[in-house]
C-alpha cells in the first residue's frame, strides 16, 4: 500500500512537470500535509546546476558573456518589475495584452507561473516570519527558506481561490498551468540563436551549445540563486527601518543584484507601493525603469510612497520579536 501511493505520488509528480494543476483539485487538502523534501522536485534544480558544468565542454566566448548578463538583467526585472510588483502587488495598472507579454517574459525566468509566485508571494505578506510563512529563514532555517520550500509536494499546487484577481483571465491561467512550455521554448530559442551565429558569425566563437550553457544554464542558476536571496538573506541579512513585526531587512547589495528588491524592509511596510527604495540612495533599478515604461504608455497609476515612509526617525533593533518603540539611533 505505501508502496502503492508512493508510486502514484512519484508518478504524479512526472506529470507535474507538464501540467501543474493535475490532481491539485483539493489544494486545501494538499497544504495541510506536511513538510517533506520530494526527489522528483529536487531533480530539476540538480539539472540546473549540473548544465553549468558543461561550460567546461563549450568553452566561453565575450558574445555568450554579454548574452548571459543581459539575460540575467531583464529577466531578473521581468521578476521584480512584473512578477512581484504587478501580479502580486498590483502597484501600478497596464492593459490586457502587455500584462500577457509581462507574464510571458516572467515565465522565461523559470520560476514557475505568475499565479503560483504570486499566490506563494502573498502568502508570504499575510504570515511573513510567522509559522505559516513558507519560506521563512528565522523560523526554518537559511537553506529551507532559499530553495528546500520549493521542492515540498504542499508548496506545488497553485490555489486559485487566493488569486482571483489574476485567475479571472485565462491565457495567464494557461501559462501558468503549463509553466515549462516558456521555458523550453526559450531554451531552444538560445540553441537556435548559437547555432545561428555560429554559421553566419563565425568569428564571434560561439556555438549552439555555448550558448544554451550561458546564457540558459548559468543565467538562470544566478537569478534563481538571486531571487531566492530575497527569501533568505533579505530577513537575515542589513538594517531595519520600519518595526514590521517580521524580520525583513534592507541591504544596499541585494538590492544591487536584483534590481531593487533589496529594499525589503520597506518593502514589508510599504508593499502596495512601486517603489522599494525609499531615498535617492537607495538604489531601485526596477523602479526607474518602470517609470520608464510609464512614460511610453504602456502602463499607467504607479501607486507613489506615502508621505508616512518619510516619517520614521530611528531603525528598529535587530532582534525577533520587535518593541514598538526603540531608543537606538541609526
Ligand atoms: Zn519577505
Ligand atoms: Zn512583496
Amino acid at each position: 500500500m505505501q508502496n502503492n501511493n508512493t508510486r502514484r505520488n512519484g508518478f504524479q509528480s512526472l506529470v507535474h512537470w507538464f501540467d501543474t494543476d493535475h490532481g491539485n483539485e483539493d489544494v486545501a487538502a494538499i497544504r495541510a500535509k506536511p513538510d517533506k523534501v520530494e526527489f522528483i522536485r529536487v531533480l530539476p534544480f540538480v539539472l540546473l546546476h549540473l548544465g553549468c558544468l558543461g561550460v567546461f565542454l563549450t568553452g566561453w566566448s565575450w558574445t555568450a558573456v554579454g548574452i548571459t548578463v543581459l539575460l540575467y538583467f531583464v529577466r531578473m526585472f521581468a521578476i521584480t518589475g512584473f512578477y512581484h510588483r504587478y501580479f502580486s502587488h498590483k502597484t501600478f495598472q497596464t492593459s490586457r495584452p502587455a500584462q500577457f507579454l509581462f507574464a510571458l517574459l516572467g515565465a522565461t525566468a523559470v520560476q514557475r507561473g505568475p499565479l503560483w509566485w504570486s499566490y506563494q508571494h502573498r502568502h508570504h505578506h499575510r504570515h511573513s516570519d510567522e509559522d505559516e510563512d513558507v519560506h521563512s529563514p528565522t523560523i526554518r532555517g537559511f537553506w529551507w527558506s532559499h530553495i528546500g520550500w520549493i521542492t515540498s509536494a504542499r508548496n506545488f499546487p497553485t490555489d486559485y481561490s487566493q488569486v482571483r484577481d489574476l485567475a479571472k483571465f485565462p491565457e495567464l491561467v494557461f501559462l501558468n498551468r503549463f509553466d515549462t512550455l516558456v521555458p523550453i521554448l526559450f531554451a531552444t530559442g538560445l540553441f537556435g540563436l548559437g547555432h545561428f551565429l555560429a554559421v553566419n558569425y563565425p568569428g564571434l566563437g560561439v556555438t549552439s551549445w555555448q550558448l544554451l550553457v550561458w546564457g540558459f544554464f548559468i543565467s538562470t542558476t544566478l537569478l534563481f540563486h538571486a531571487t531566492s536571496c530575497i527569501n533568505s538573506m533579505a530577513h537575515l541579512l542589513g538594517r531595519r527601518r520600519y518595526d514590521t513585526g517580521d524580520n525583513s531587512r534592507n541591504s544596499f547589495l541585494l538590492a544591487i543584484i536584483t534590481l531593487g528588491e533589496g529594499w525589503h524592509n520597506n518593502h514589508h511596510r510599504y508593499m502596495n507601493t512601486v517603489r522599494q527604495g525609499f531615498y535617492w540612495w537607495e538604489i531601485d533599478v526596477s523602479y526607474y525603469l518602470l517609470k520608464a515604461l510609464s512614460w511610453t504608455g504602456l502602463i499607467w497609476n504607479l501607486k507613489p510612497v506615502p508621505l508616512s515612509a518619510y516619517e520614521h526617525t530611528h531603525s528598529v533593533r535587530e532582534t525577533h520579536p520587535l518593541p514598538a518603540r526603540d531608543s537606538n539611533h541609526a
